[in-house]
């Protein structure tokens, strides 16, 4: 899957090539996070809770605000926010829930005189040239309840000066008809990655604009998004620039820092990411594969006083691989097997486990991506579930009790 994976990245990143240069490519697709300002991304990816923004704009070239659709902003707020970023950096703005939610966007309760109070507000970050796209989410409803409000609103925007984009919660929207009007209208269709919407790649306006929400239960955005998933959107964002000036990308997966973590790693898939970019993406890796250290450190000593293989196993492999672990025990072959050395093969793959050097390595591109977190790929599992209950116990009990004494080594 992985090779797969790394084979099609080569292909699309050498047709990216084709089509125009990196550097171009580069600043057309600006990639972000929706929101800057969390608690929980003290650690994985600020070092204090000071000049969020700031830190966060060296980083970034564009955000999305997201809390300008619970109130209006405040002028301060707004003047402040862009004097702190540098020149070239673009906020995108979702419009206020007032507007969206509460007003239905009919023109005859006020809807555009907000939207125009909201411009004004606004028109620091426009003179500045900071002004990303103006998102209109509109509420989880179905289409025949507001499709007349959302026409008679987009006909009276100006979309001329301003980059709307359309986000609909509902697949009644998803037809012919909103799509031909949106094209009248110049206002961007959103795609989104979220369960109950397919990933739609329309261009309907000026830009293209992606949401990542993420795919977890309730809520939707506490979820890391795995790297063949984020593989799966190198294509679709290469197809979706073509036809557009700029295409604006945020991940809205904020828990615990998945969001800036799955948008620095989807530049580096777009070979696309700047040196920032790969040295801050290398710091919050490091940052994930330390917490899995941390989290066997933590679970160790209560793990030990059971004698439970699986439990144990679980500290280094999650439910996912370790299924497919179940279903390759056959294909494990034991070359030698001794107190202090076990060789074998998975499929064409190499494992050597050394209890006496506290050293297991192994050759998949899985392995290589998980070893510096010290988890294992599914052979590995595979190994250990093959091997003798007595055997495998007593080499995850060592690693468990040595943690910081294995090493997890690669070709
Ligand atoms: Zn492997």
């Amino acid at each position: 899957m992985y090779l797969i994976c790394n084979v099609y990245i080569i292909s699309v990143q050498l047709s990216i090539l084709r089509m125009s240069s990196i550097e171009s490519l580069g600043q057309k697709i600006l990639l972000g996070t929706s929101g800057w300002d969390y608690e929980d991304w003290v650690g994985p990816f600020y070092v204090s809770n000071e000049r969020k923004l700031s830190l966060y704009s060296q980083v970034f070239k564009t955000v999305e605000i997201d809390s300008t659709f619970y109130s209006f902003p405040t002028p301060n707020f707004i003047r402040g926010i862009s004097r702190i970023v540098p020149k070239d950096f673009k906020f995108s703005v979702k419009l206020p829930k007032e507007i969206t939610h509460k007003k239905l966007l009919d023109v005859k309760e006020g809807a555009l005189d907000d939207l125009n109070r909201f411009l004004h507000i606004l028109s620091p970050l426009e003179e500045d040239g900071k002004l990303g796209a103006l998102l209109i989410q509109m509420p989880p409803k179905e289409k025949y309840l507001m499709f007349k409000n959302f026409k008679e609103f987009i006909s009276d925007i100006d979309v001329e000066r301003y980059d709307f984009v359309a986000e609909f919660r509902d697949k009644s929207w998803l037809d012919d008809e909103v799509l031909k009007l949106l094209r009248a209208y110049k206002v961007s269709f959103c795609v989104v990655d979220e369960p109950l919407l397919p990933p739609l790649l329309e261009v309907t306006g000026r830009i293209a604009y992606v949401r990542w929400h993420g795919r977890g239960n309730r809520p939707w955005y506490y979820y890391e998004y795995r790297e063949e998933e984020l593989v799966e959107w190198v294509p679709r964002l290469v197809k979706l620039v073509q036809d557009v000036e700029v295409l604006y990308g945020y991940f809205n997966n904020h828990f615990r820092g998945y969001a800036p973590k799955n948008a620095l790693q989807m530049l580096k898939l777009l070979g696309i990411a700047n040196t920032s970019q790969e040295e801050v993406l290398k710091q919050v890796l490091g940052y994930f594969d330390k917490q899995f250290v941390n989290h066997i450190k933590e679970r160790g000593s209560d793990v030990l006083s059971k004698d439970d293989l699986n439990l144990m196993l679980s500290l280094f492999i999650d439910k996912r691989r370790l299924e497919r672990a179940i279903e390759d025990i056959d294909k494990v072959r034991v070359t030698e097997i001794g107190c202090e050395i076990i060789c074998g093969t998975v499929k064409e793959y190499v494992f050597e486990i050394s209890l006496k050097e506290k050293r297991i390595f192994h050759d998949c591109e899985d392995w290589k991506k998980r070893a510096s977190a010290k988890q294992f790929c599914k052979h590995i599992g595979s190994v250990l579930l093959y091997l003798s209950k007595e055997i495998s116990i007593n080499i995850l009990k060592d690693i468990i009790r040595n943690i910081d004494d294995w090493t997890f080594q690669t070709s």
